[in-house]
């Protein structure tokens, strides 16, 4: 059996395990003064490296944010994080990639490269890799891991080979389950980590759609696509406290499908509601389909609609205000129909005025698009998702994402306990984790 001893073997060949094997063999070329001074082992299960990050940003890969700061993640330990994220701020991010040879555009503070290409991002990792000399390994599987001493001895299997190391240091770049990447349906990221004795919290899906109970609606309102505001409800904590508690608002796209809710607001609430569903608390999604409209000026607005466009049926008068399945929905729901008559106001045969029940009637479809309220009763499965929420517990590293209890043991990327909003936040993570832990990883052992 070959054994082969090395500074840093780096477990899981994504984002992160791939950024901290450049950093991990940049500092070792930095503090020797030579090239290839470093011997570093990358190990995949896949039989690639990075294939995430192909799909990343619908194939764009958006790789960082103009405002990284904790404000955008949820952890059990914002001060490490705090610390990982100020030591490699955005600009960080985008000098590493423009030292890889790769420029970047920004939209809407949502950076990619400049080719708009996920796979550039991939083929620059790739070629620093090479370039300094990092050794990769994929196919394999990884039987066990012992600490020796300083240092760590690992069995693995790569086909049908059997394989044994040593290093100085390792880092766990696992990942996780989202996005449905990992080939072998036996590997779990957390299997190592936990035969370790590494503790984890559970795991929930985030940055994924919903479904809702309304069945009927959705098969109607399918293909819609609107800038909305959502409201996030969930039964209280308290038993003593009845009633439902506001959690969270979001501003953004939302797409509706035949089964619930999506789009990018709906994601940013995802791993929110996926914890109180877990925790078998009913959860309510209120959309406004008018974010902009002040609902204070209703009456307003509607008593002059009334007059500039005076004998048209329901579906006529709100033609450019709602977006027409959205009206129909929110028609049925007020038990009113398209092809009604608006009550003309100068027609006074009933006791209430014609221009009251207009008003009334307008209004209670307008407030239906404000407050249009749905019950979600599940998130997609893991599989679909973008990441995870949850992971092994931060607290259980430092500053540097060392594990305070096994010294020489890293950690970096999706399988911690930190998961971010849409727009780059979680690549992010991923590149500031990975430098840091490869950076670290090598100081240790120099
Ligand atoms: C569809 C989709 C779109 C996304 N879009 C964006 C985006 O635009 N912007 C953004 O910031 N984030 C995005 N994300 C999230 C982002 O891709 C991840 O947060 C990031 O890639 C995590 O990197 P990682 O290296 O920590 O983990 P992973 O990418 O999961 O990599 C872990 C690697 O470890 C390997 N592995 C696991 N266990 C073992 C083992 N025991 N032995 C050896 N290898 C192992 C896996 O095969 C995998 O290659 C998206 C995710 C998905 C699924």
């Amino acid at each position: 059996m070959a054994e082969k001893s090395y500074h840093v073997i780096i477990i899981g060949g994504g984002a992160s395990g791939m950024a901290a094997a450049i950093a991990a063999l940049q500092e070792m070329e930095k503090n020797k003064g030579g090239k290839n001074a470093g011997k570093v082992l990358l190990l995949e299960s896949n039989d690639r490296v990075g294939k995430k990050i192909l799909a990343t940003g619908n194939g764009k890969c958006n790789f960082t944010h103009e405002n990284i700061s904790t404000a955008h993640y949820h952890t059990d330990d914002q001060a490490v994080l705090e610390s990982v994220l100020n030591g490699f701020p955005t600009e960080a991010a985008l000098h590493f990639f423009e030292e890889l040879g790769m420029h970047s555009r920004t939209k809407n503070g949502y950076f990619y490269p400049l080719t708009e290409t996920a796979s550039t991002v991939l083929d620059v990792l790739r070629l620093r890799l090479a370039e300094l000399g990092c050794e990769t390994l994929c196919n394999i599987w990884i039987e066990r891991i012992e600490k020796s001493g300083n240092g760590f001895f690992i069995s693995f299997k790569e086909q049908e080979k059997r394989h044994r190391a040593y290093a100085d240091s390792m880092i766990l770049a696992t990942g996780s389950r989202a996005g449905g990447f990992l080939q072998n349906k036996k590997e779990d990221p957390l299997r190592l980590a936990e035969s370790l004795g590494l503790r984890s919290t559970p795991l929930y899906p985030a940055l994924t759609k919903c479904i809702c109970r309304e069945e009927y609606y959705y098969r109607q309102l399918a293909g819609v696509r609107a800038q909305v505001r959502l409201s996030l409800y969930a039964e209280r904590d308290v038993p003593s406290k009845t009633g439902w508690e506001l959690l969270k608002q979001e501003t953004g796209e939302l797409q509706l499908t035949k089964e619930g809710i999506s789009g990018i607001a709906v994601f940013q609430l995802s791993g929110k509601i996926a914890q109180k569903l877990a925790d078998k608390k009913r959860v309510i999604v209120e959309i406004n389909f008018l974010p902009d409209f002040p609902e204070n000026e209703l009456e307003e607005w509607i008593k002059k609609r009334l007059s500039l466009l005076p004998g048209r049926s329901l579906e006529e008068f709100f033609l450019g205000v709602i977006h027409k399945k959205v009206l129909n929905v929110c028609l049925q729901a007020e038990g009113l129909r398209g092809n009604m008559r608006v009550p003309c106001v100068n027609d006074s045969r009933n006791n209430l005025s014609a221009e009251k029940r207009a008003i009334i009637m307008i209004a209670s479809v307008m407030k239906r698009a404000m407050h249009f309220t749905t019950e979600v009763t599940a998130v997609s499965d893991i599989r679909q998702a973008q990441v995870c929420r949850g992971g092994l517990i931060l607290s259980q590293f430092d500053e540097n994402l060392e594990c305070k209890k096994i010294p020489g043991l890293f950690a970096c990327g999706e399988v911690l306990n930190v998961d971010g909003e849409c727009g780059g936040y979680n690549l992010h993570f991923a590149w500031a984790s990975g430098v840091t832990a490869g950076r670290e990883a090598i100081r240790k052992v120099l």
